[in-house]
């Protein structure tokens, strides 16, 4: 069976409510339901019911999520909030997070767990360093990270998450990856996803490209067999600019 594409916006700390109100508003209106992929974004949690209020056909996702229910963690929003706005996806393992919030590859394993269990789909992103990239290191970093961010997901999950492969080399910097690597890397993801679990999993497996996606680029990634989508921040900010790129999927 074919893959539905997703393309998915990462807003990261960036739009008030009215903002994604007025983003929101603008993309219904061009969208019909019809599209071949599936489009959405991912907002800040001041966003979040905004955005469910105002989406049709657009995916809305966080940004990110505790694996605890309740309790004393102050500053956090458990997964259980999400669903009671009506989330359906959520990012998980950012590189951001990783690297100014300490997030771990076993706190996306738990992470994960817990919003399948809400029947929220993890968007789960991995990706390595440019100096790992220098050394001849990306092939271990994403397969220790997927080992280490899967672990505990039954297959039937495995089949369902959306892996986002993100170079962090590429990420904000408008160096996004040659395609060959970018189709490298993600073959490399889905590869994993079959060693780990089956056949079956990685035939559905759906995986991003991130790292400087733009309009004038989006659809050579597209067309490579391995990816399945991408993950975008900058050119996701702006309506104009997240039209041109559903233009250039569709
Ligand atoms: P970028 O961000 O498109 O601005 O490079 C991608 C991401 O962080 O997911």
């Amino acid at each position: 069976m074919a893959r539905k594409p997703i393309i998915v916006g990462n807003w990261k700390m960036n739009k008030l409510r009215s903002e994604a109100e007025e983003f929101m508003k603008g993309i219904e209106a061009y969208l019909t339901g019809e599209e071949k992929a599936d489009y959405g974004i991912a907002a800040p949690f001041t966003c979040v019911d905004v955005c469910v209020k105002n989406a049709k056909h657009l995916i809305v996702g966080a940004e990110n999520c505790n694996q605890k229910d309740s309790g004393a963690f102050t500053g956090e929003v458990s997964v259980p909030m999400l669903e009671e706005i009506g989330i359906t996806y959520c990012i998980i393992g950012h590189s951001e997070r990783r690297t100014y919030y300490n997030e771990t590859n076993e706190a996306c394993a738990a992470k994960a767990k817990r919003l399948f269990a809400s029947n929220i789909t993890p968007i789960l992103c991995i990706g390595e360093t440019e100096a790992q990239y220098d050394a001849g290191e990306t092939a271990d970093v994403i397969k220790t990270q997927l080992h280490g961010s899967l672990a505990g997901l039954t297959a039937e999950e495995v089949s369902r998450i959306v892996i986002a492969y993100e170079p962090i080399w590429a990420i904000g910097t408008g160096k996004s990856a040659d395609k060959d690597i970018a189709e490298n890397c993600c073959k490399l993801v889905r590869d994993t996803v079959r060693e780990m679990y089956g056949e079956k999993a990685a035939e559905a497996v759906r995986v991003q490209y991130g790292g400087s996606v733009k309009p004038n680029n989006i659809a050579e990634y597209m067309a490579c067999p391995d990816i399945d989508g991408a993950l975008i921040g900058g050119a996701s900010l702006k309506v104009d600019s997240f039209i041109e790129i559903i233009d250039a999927t569709k």
